[in-house]
C-alpha cells in the first residue's frame, strides 16, 4: 500500500535530519508521499530544491508536499496549524517568516539569560552551533545545550523542570493569531489545516479555528488515542473539511516515532490536500 507522511520536520527548524538526509529516510521507508513541515520556515524546502538533480538515480519517486508549521498566539492552549502548497516566494509570508524567525533569536537569547539566573549557565554560541543551519531557534535547540552541559540526561526533563510553558526558564515567542495564519496561508495560495488537534485540549477552540475558515483537521497524529481520532473523523466530517495526518517526526531519540515509515497514513489523503489547490506545485525527487 502506498503510504504518506504529512508533518515532519527536519534541521531547517528542530528535527535531527536534514531534509536531503529526509528524503533518503521517506524513500528507503517505502514513503511515496512526504510534507515538509517545519516550524516558521520554508528553509528546508528551499534546501530541496537546490539539490534537486533530475540525472541522480532515484530508488523511487517521492512527492514532496511544501509545508510549514505555525504556532499561535493562544493563551494556554498550543494551537497549531500547518499551511500546505503555499507559495514560498509570497512576499507577505516571506515579510511575516522574518519577523517569526528574529524574534525567536531574540528569545533564545532571553531564556539563556533566564537559564543562568537560575544557575544553568550556557553560551548562547552553543545554542546556535546546536541548531546548525536552523534558523528557526527553539527549545529543543536550548535542551540540547543544557544536556551537553550534563544538567539533564533527557530532553523531556529539560522541559519538564525549566522550559515547558509554565517553566522558569520559559519565554513565549512571538506568534500571529489563528485567524491571522489561516488567511496569510490563504492568501500565499495555501491550504490550511489543524495539526494534532487533541492537544489543543479544548474543542471550542477546535471549532472557533474552523469558524476562522481552516480547511482540514490533522486527525491522524501519534498523540491521538482512537478516540480522539474518531472524534476528529466525525468534526471534520461534519463541517466538510480536509483529513489528513502525519508522524511529526522530529528524529529525536525517545521521541516517538524515531523513524519514518512506522506512523503513516494513505496517500488518498494526500491526494484530497493536493485536490485543494491546482495546479499542483509540489517537487518530485
Ligand atoms: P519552541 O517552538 O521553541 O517553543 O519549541 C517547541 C518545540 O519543542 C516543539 O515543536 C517540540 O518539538 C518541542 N517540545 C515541546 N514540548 C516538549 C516536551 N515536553 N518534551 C520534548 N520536546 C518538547
Ligand atoms: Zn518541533
Ligand atoms: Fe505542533
Ligand atoms: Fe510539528
Amino acid at each position: 500500500m502506498k503510504t504518506a507522511d504529512l508533518h515532519i520536520h527536519t534541521t531547517a527548524s528542530d528535527g535531527r535530519f536534514s531534509p536531503q538526509e529526509t528524503v533518503t529516510a521517506a524513500k528507503k521507508a517505502g514513503l511515496s508521499v512526504i510534507a515538509i513541515t517545519d516550524h516558521d520556515t520554508l528553509d528546508g524546502l528551499f534546501e530541496l530544491l537546490r539539490l534537486q538533480d533530475p540525472i541522480s538515480p532515484l530508488e523511487s519517486p517521492l512527492k514532496i508536499i511544501p509545508g510549514i508549521e505555525f504556532s499561535t498566539d493562544v493563551p494556554n492552549h498550543e494551537i497549531h496549524i500547518l499551511g500546505y502548497q503555499i507559495d514560498p516566494q509570497n512576499t507577505a509570508l516571506t515579510k511575516q517568516l522574518k519577523l517569526l524567525i528574529d524574534d525567536r533569536v531574540a528569545r533564545a537569547k532571553k531564556m539563556v539569560r533566564k537559564l543562568a539566573d537560575l544557575g544553568y549557565p550556557i553560551d548562547y554560541q552553543r545554542v546556535e552551533t546546536i541548531a546548525g543551519q536552523s534558523t528557526a531557534i527553539g527549545r529543543p535547540h536550548i535542551a540540547r545545550a543544557l544536556i551537553e552541559k550534563g544538567y539533564f540526561l533527557r530532553i523531556a526533563d529539560v522541559f519538564h523542570h525549566l522550559l515547558q510553558t509554565d517553566g522558569p526558564a520559559y519565554v513565549p515567542h512571538y506568534k500571529m493569531k489563528p485567524d491571522v495564519v489561516i488567511d496569510l496561508i490563504h492568501s500565499s495560495g495555501g491550504v490550511a489545516v489543524l495539526a494534532h488537534p487533541a492537544m489543543v485540549h479544548d474543542d471550542s477552540w477546535v471549532h472557533k479555528v474552523i469558524e476562522y475558515g481552516i480547511d482540514g483537521l490533522e486527525v491522524y497524529h501519534p498523540t491521538h488515542t482512537l478516540e480522539a481520532t474518531m472524534r476528529y473523523i466525525k468534526i471534520a466530517e461534519k463541517n466538510h473539511l480536509l483529513m489528513t495526518g502525519g508522524s511529526d517526526f522530529h528524529g529525536i531519540p525517545g521521541r516517538f516515532p524515531e523513524r519514518l515509515g512506522i506512523f503513516t497514513v494513505e496517500t488518498t489523503l494526500a491526494d484530497l490536500l493536493l485536490a485543494k489547490k491546482i495546479p499542483d506545485d509540489s517537487i518530485t525527487l
